[in-house]
């Protein structure tokens, strides 16, 4: 028998920390049948070029070019604006961030993140600058919008281009524009794990047209038409089913994203009392979030437990929480040689990685189980 905390019992069925928004069965077969009829199952089909127009009118975006997942996307997006030399970006996110400078022969360079926001550190970037940087790479990290403005006030300064990792942003806006408008591209994730899917898949969006033609041929081997291929492309097309399911989705996200917002309130009244947790940051009124993550930073001095203490506790109550984003990226193997990887550069990137867990979040989840989980949160305080 194990050993517990408290009196709380562990849930009899594992809570993982997200879980996939599926849409009604049925729905899918309908569009399938469509699709099955047409004969049209990749290369620009139809459920492909409306979902294109359904989603720039969803996130209020210029133009938009349908993906088969968000990394070969971002590789996309720095081919097209012919990005080489150094890229500045954060340590703090998903391993994908960094390896499409890699796959670019890009050198990355890791700046520090801001200790609220843990989004990247606008006002560092500056001092990271060198000869050879051509663009920075920041991320909104949990759907938390960047420092935009100053940002963009660095990169018109030094003539840089700006590319955003929008992976955890779906939907998010700033004084009701679309989160995609700022920078010169904007990379989303539709993979099943985000708060809005297509199974696997992604999206680049952007405000120029001719970009569009550029990124439309690099993700389909830079085929222009039958007798000529113009550059040297990759296979980064989104399929028919793919696309149809993203269709049907695009009327489940709002539904999703109210059910998570309600959880968020739920964690952050019942934990904000709580010495030594610290809640996710606080966006501006303008701000509208999407809800995807719910994200708490422990103190071990003040909290009396590390986060690999509470993880590994909660694992014994059957709660899959994740140490997101840990470790680094600046401390994977194949960067942490370089000179902008050594630890003194990133204090607070190298804190919050030891501080954060990802709480479970997704619109099944009941208010009772986010209740019971904060309980068994705070049964762990010492
Ligand atoms: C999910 C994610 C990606 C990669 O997206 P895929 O569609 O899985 O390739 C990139 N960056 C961040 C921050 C992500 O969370």
């Amino acid at each position: 028998m194990e050993k517990f905390l408290s009196n709380l019992e562990p849930f009899k069925e594992i809570i993982f920390v997200t879980r996939p928004v599926l849409p009604k069965i049925e729905e899918v077969t309908e569009k399938l049948k469509d699709i099955w009829e047409a004969k049209w199952l990749t290369n620009n089909g139809p459920q492909h070029s409306m979902l294109e127009s359904e989603l720039e009118n969803f996130l209020k975006v210029p133009y938009l070019s349908l993906f088969n997942n968000g990394t070969i996307a971002l590789i996309v997006a720095c081919q097209s604006l012919r990005l080489s030399g150094e890229v500045i970006t954060t340590p703090f996110t998903f391993a994908a961030t960094t390896h499409v400078l890699s796959w670019n022969n890009i050198q990355p360079i890791f700046c520090d993140i801001d200790a609220e926001t843990m989004n990247l550190d606008a006002e560092k970037i500056e001092s990271m600058i060198t000869p050879h940087t051509t663009a920075i790479l920041p991320v909104h990290v949990f759907g938390t919008p960047c420092d935009v403005e100053k940002i963009q006030e660095v990169a018109d300064k030094y003539g840089l281009k700006v590319i955003y990792d929008a992976a955890h942003a779906f939907g998010v806006e700033i004084g009701g524009e679309g989160i995609g408008n700022f920078g010169d591209i904007s990379m989303f994730s539709f993979h099943a794990t985000k708060l809005y899917h297509t199974v696997e898949g992604g999206a680049l969006v952007h405000g120029d047209k001719n970009l569009k033609a550029r990124i439309d041929l690099l993700k389909n081997f830079g085929i222009k038409n039958e007798d000529e291929v113009v550059m040297p492309g990759i296979n980064g097309k989104l399929n028919e089913v793919s696309s149809a399911i993203g269709r049907i989705m695009l009327n489940y996200v709002e539904d999703e994203r109210q059910k998570r917002k309600l959880l968020h309130e739920i964690y952050d009244s019942e934990l904000s009392e709580v010495e030594g947790i610290k809640l996710m940051p606080k966006c501006g009124e303008d701000v509208k979030l999407n809800y995807q993550y719910y994200v708490i930073r422990i103190d071990e001095k003040l909290f009396g437990k590390s986060r690999d203490e509470v993880y590994d506790e909660f694992k014994k109550y059957n709660v899959y929480t994740r140490k997101y984003f840990h470790p680094l990226c600046s401390e994977f193997t194949c960067y942490r040689q370089l000179n902008s990887a050594r630890k003194e550069n990133l204090p607070v990137a190298n804190k919050i990685a030891d501080q954060v867990l990802s709480m479970p979040m997704y619109g099944e989840l009941s208010a009772d189980d986010v209740k019971k989980i904060c309980d068994i949160l705070k049964s762990m305080r010492r």
